[in-house]
Parts: C-alpha cells; structure tokens; sequence
C-alpha cells in the first residue's frame, strides 16, 4: 500500500482534483490520501482568530470569503445532482467557525486552544469535498478522521505527536477493504482529547504517519514543484530537480526552512524505512525526487539553501579562556532559545551563537543576567550584544564526506566574490557545511556557489 499527501495548490483547482484522480487509478493496491486545506486557507483562518481576539469585526468577513471560495470550488467540480449535502457541511463548518470566532472577540483574547480549533476548520472542509468527488469518480472510499487518530502531547513547550499511540490508533481505525481511504491532514488531538494541530505545514507529517503506521510501500508527496532542487528555484533560474537524495540530506535542507517538506516528516519515514518521493500534481509524469537511505554522491554538494534574518552574537572576555563551567552556564541561560549554530575556535577567546533575529532581544537579557557579576565585578567577560542582518547558507550532500577540497572551492570562489565569511560550522557528520554571511551578500553568494558547482 502507499500513502499519497497533496498539498494546499494540488486541492484547490479543478486540474488538479482531476489530476488527484487520475493518479489514483494508476495502481490497484490499496492508497491513502492526505489533503491539505484549499491553498491560503489556513492563513485565512489564522487572520480571522487574530482579528477577533482584537474586536476587529472584519473577520466575519473572511468567514464569508472563505465560504464563498468553498461553494465556488464545488460548483465547479460537481454538477448538482452529484454535489449532495456538500454544502451544508460547509455551511455547518463555516458556523462553527463562526461561533468560536464570536468567543474569541467577546473574550478578546485568543487562547491557544481556540487557535486550534479555528485552523482545524480548513482540512475539514477540503478533505469531505474530495472525499465526495473520488466517491464520484474512484469506487467506494473510506475516511479516516485524523483528528481522532493523531495523538499528540504537550512536551518541551510544543505539541509533539505520541508516535506509539498514533500507531496503535490508526491500526486499529484503518479499513482495508477500502482500496481508497481519505485522511485530512495537519489536525490531530492531545491527549485530553482536545482539538490540536502537528504546526503549520504539517500534512506532510500526517502522512509519514499513516506511512510509518501501516508500514507503507511508499510515501508520495505531491505539491506543486519538480522534488528537491539544487537550490530554490524563485532565487536561481537554473537549479534543478535532485533525482535521488538520502533522508539525512533531506532532514539537514529541511531544518534550514527548505518549504518544499515539512521537517519532522522525514523522521517516521527514516525510522519506518519507507521510500519517499516528492512530485509535482502538476506535471505528474514527471520522476520528482525520490527519498531513501541511499543517495548518490556523483556530486559531493547536493543543495544549497538560505536562511535569513539572522543575529550572530559574541561572548567575548579574557574570562573565558581557561575557565571550565562558561560554556555549561552560557548553554542554560540559552534554554528558552533556539540556537542554530555554535562556534568556537581554540584560543577560546569567543563563543559565537548565531540565532534567528527575533530572538535576539530575549538571547542578549538572558546571557547578560547570567554573567551579571562577571560583566559588572570582575569585568572579565564584555556585556554581549546582538548583530543582525546576516543570513546563513548552507551546503548540504552526504558526498562531501570524506572529500577533500570542496570546502575550499566553496571558500575561493566566495573570496573571489568579495564575499566575506563570518563564521564558518561544519559537525562532524560533513554533510553539512553552514556559511555565515551579510544578508545583503545571501544572494549573490548563492549564485557564486551554485554557478560553480552545477554549471562549471
Ligand atoms: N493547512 C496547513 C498549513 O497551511 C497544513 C499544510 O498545508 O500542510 O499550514
Ligand atoms: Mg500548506
């Protein structure tokens, strides 16, 4: 069996439903079908919650936007007879989202919880108008309701999915007879049973849920680009679609913000070892980018990426050298905050600690209290201070394991450039090689690197 995941553009024109349909009857083995939200949808309800914890009563009119997009979609995909009650399930959907919304302003406030139950609403409506039309035209089609099976847990701050009893649930929930069974993606519950959400972009994951789950021949995720690119294709004209790629090399340019899959996908997968593989509902025919533990290291570099907004802080004094317990300090005062990269280099007159701009007000306070007494008394470590604009780029690919120079061709070519290096972190896996630059330079260092070594 396989699971099949179509995001938000590949659920939300007619071409594309019809596309959804035809690749389903490609196979005659059992399919699992996650769908996201009509494209922009989500945003749409996230819009509205904010609007009504703020009294702003515009958000009735996105209610109506959003209603009216859904009716629009139906009539265009059915005739009358074939549309059934469709549109009164929309319509119910819509006045629940309407009530929640009218709590949320009264309150004026939004609680988590409510979020939850407001961004649920755009899977709902989506999956029942696909689950109507592949009933229409692919034979009799179960569902399963991923807001029962899904299971997640509250832990380090965020819910996090309770993989060993998501599993059992879906086991026991999936009907085989079924040879299609459609599974909404991204809604999920905790385990008080309240409604929650595996985060923004998270249908993905809800399929290399049912992937790992039911033990899957393969994970198809369909969206509406080629697979994975040497690097994204709105920055460089000529990247191109990747043919093969491992999970780790996926997993490095996924929690670098590469918007093509949704990070903690990757692991049920990997754990599961289930082939994936990214395609485009658009032109279907076309290989995509296929997932596994293998990879092929033709190319030493695979992809490479850019993550902006960044802020480098340094930790600087003659307090550091020498004194065991800095780091150990420095690291909890960090606790509540997201570092991307740590550096040091031996004469350990530094520690740089690159984070994501927003976070570097709460990154400064927390170092600065920390080391009050050292910074005010001793003066032996200098107060720290936040540098923004920078932009981190990546180099990711398993092959440059082991391969001398390709560090230094990088390195060259960017010099050549003009371009200025101001941190450099490679971990010891080699399959990733992070470069951190002024934003103002991410582009053309982008460029440089990808010229020289995909096109020389
Ligand atoms: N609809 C959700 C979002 O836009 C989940 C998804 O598309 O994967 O974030
Ligand atoms: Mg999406």
């Amino acid at each position: 069996m396989k699971v099949l995941k179509f995001g938000g553009t590949s659920v939300s024109t007619v071409e594309t439903v019809k596309n959804i349909s035809a690749i389903l009857k490609k196979t005659d083995e059992n399919q699992i079908i996650v769908c996201s939200a009509l494209s922009k949808v989500t945003n749409m309800l996230e819009e509205a919650a904010d609007k009504a914890s703020k009294r702003d009563m515009s958000y009735k009119d996105i209610c109506t936007q959003i209603k009216q997009r859904h009716h629009d979609f139906i009539d265009q995909l059915f005739s009358s007879d074939e549309q059934g009650d469709l549109k009164q399930t929309i319509d119910t959907h819509i006045a629940n989202l309407e009530k929640v919304l009218d709590a949320i302003s009264m309150l004026n406030e939004l609680s988590q919880r409510a979020y939850y139950i407001i961004v649920s609403f755009g899977e709902k409506m989506s999956n029942a108008i696909i689950y109507q039309y592949l009933t229409i035209h692919n034979g009799s089609v179960g569902y399963l309701d991923s807001s029962e099976v899904i299971v997640t847990k509250f832990e380090n701050g965020k819910e996090d999915v309770n993989r060993s009893q998501t599993y059992k649930n879906i086991a026991a929930a999936y009907n085989p007879e079924y040879k299609i069974t459609v599974a909404p993606g991204f809604i999920s519950k905790n385990e008080k049973g309240y409604a929650t959400t595996l985060g923004r972009g998270g249908s993905d994951f809800t399929a290399a849920l049912y992937a790992a789950a039911l033990k899957a021949d393969l994970l198809e995720i369909w969206t509406d680009v080629s697979g994975i690119y040497t690097a994204d294709p709105r920055k460089i004209k000529n990247a191109r679609p990747l043919e093969k790629m491992s999970y780790r090399e996926v997993l490095e340019l996924s929690n670098l913000g590469a918007k093509v899959i949704y990070a903690p996908t990757v692991k049920p997968v990997l754990d599961a070892n289930i082939p994936m593989v990214i395609l485009n509902t658009f032109y279907p025919d076309e290989k995509g980018t296929l997932v596994t533990t293998g990879t092929d290291t033709k190319t030493p570099v695979k992809s490479f990426s850019t993550m902006d907004n960044i802020a480098m802080l340094s930790f600087t004094g003659t307090g550091l050298v020498g004194t065991s317990g800095i780091a150990g300090r420095l690291f909890n005062a960090l606790k509540d905050v997201n570092v991307i990269i740590i550096s040091q280099a031996c004469s350990e007159m530094a520690i740089n600690i690159v984070i994501n701009e927003k976070d570097a007000d709460k990154a400064v306070e927390a170092i600065n209290k920390e080391f009050d007494f050292e910074i005010k008394g001793k003066k032996c470590i200098l107060p720290i201070k936040a540098e923004v604009g920078y932009s981190i780029l990546a180099m990711v690919g398993e092959g440059m394991k082991n391969a001398a120079g390709v560090t230094g061709k990088a390195f060259t070519a960017l010099g050549e450039n003009n371009i200025n290096i101001h941190l450099i972190a490679q971990g010891s896996s080699e399959i990733n090689v992070s470069i951190v630059i002024k934003s103002s330079d991410a582009q053309k260092a982008l460029e440089v690197l990808h010229n020289k070594f995909f096109n020389e």
